[in-house]
């Protein structure tokens, strides 16, 4: 029975078990498994290595390992080489990991869904973790005009930011797109202000961005994150992280199974309304 997973701390929110289930029956598939595997940082290492032996044909990689599961592996692609991070693993029978980033592109697809998007747009990314490498350098690759770079421990955007080619910002700058790449919004426990204050952004703020991206998504799907219910709420142009999560998991699923991926029983199965 191939297995299949998603490694993070936490991982209790996410939906990719149930998008990668949708997949399997409508590909009859149903031998295959996909299970969260809440693995702390410490044991990131002894974990994902054992995985293979394990009957586990690949996994996600979700916060905070996405620059260890990078390290981890034995050959990288060289997206993933050049964003530093790695969201997708696949194990071989002979024991080697290889690891990609379908971060990147299925970032990428999601923003082809906004239509207020200039061709070549300046961008505001939120965030310096393992997601704002692929977002910041799927961007540039995009040929985006400029991307700044946003983050509350501002050494980390600085250094990002040099190694990409990009800017680091002090505080969040205007731009023709926002992508928040960080973890707020993921534990609904503070106030939408409070989450957006964690951002150094007020909900006017985001108004100004007329296209607005959340890697975070929300626990119900009727309840956005803090920052897309600002941006709907000003009338900007918002993408869920869904929609990201759908395209990311969409490559992973092809990658590992060598078959397309059926998108609207993924999508369905994550949660996106039939017509979202
Ligand atoms: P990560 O590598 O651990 O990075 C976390 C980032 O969040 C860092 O920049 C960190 O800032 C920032 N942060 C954490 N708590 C904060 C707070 N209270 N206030 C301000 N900033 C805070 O994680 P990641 O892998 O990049 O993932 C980030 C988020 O994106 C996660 O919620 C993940 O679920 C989501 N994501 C979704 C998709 C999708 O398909 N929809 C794909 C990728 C990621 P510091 O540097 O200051 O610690």
């Amino acid at each position: 029975m191939p297995r299949l997973g998603v490694i993070g701390w936490p991982v209790s929110h996410s939906r990719s078990p149930a998008m990668f289930a949708a997949a399997f029956a409508e590909c009859g598939m149903e031998d295959w498994s996909y299970q969260r595997l809440p693995v702390a940082p410490e044991l990131f290492d002894e974990t994902a290595g054992a995985l293979g032996a394990s009957g586990f044909v690949g996994a996600n990689v979700t916060i905070p390992h996405k620059q260890a599961a990078l390290a981890l592996a034995d050959s990288a692609s060289d997206a993933a080489t050049a964003i530093g991070a790695a969201n997708t693993l696949s194990f071989a029978a002979d024991g080697s990991i290889a690891a990609e980033n379908t971060d990147a592109p299925g970032l990428i697809a999601a923003i082809g869904r906004l239509t207020d998007l200039p061709a070549h747009p300046s961008a505001l990314v939120l965030g310096a973790g393992g997601s704002a490498r692929a977002a910041v350098w799927a961007l540039l690759d995009a040929g985006a005009a400029a991307v700044s770079i946003w983050n509350r421990t501002p050494g980390r955007a600085s250094a990002l930011a040099a190694e990409l080619g990009a800017r680091a910002v002090p505080a969040p700058v205007a731009a023709d797109l926002l992508v928040n790449c960080t973890s707020v919004g993921l534990q609904r426990t503070a106030t939408d202000a409070d989450a957006l204050n964690q951002l150094d952004l007020t909900a006017d703020q985001v108004g100004s961005y007329a296209c607005v991206v959340d890697l975070v998504y929300g626990g119900a799907p009727a309840r956005p994150t803090p920052l897309l219910a600002a941006a709907r709420a000003h009338g900007a142009d918002a993408v869920d992280g869904l929609e990201v999560l759908v395209a990311q998991g969409a490559l992973s699923f092809e990658l590992w199974t060598g078959r397309r991926a059926p998108i609207e029983q993924m999508r369905r199965g994550a949660g996106i309304d039939s017509g979202g």
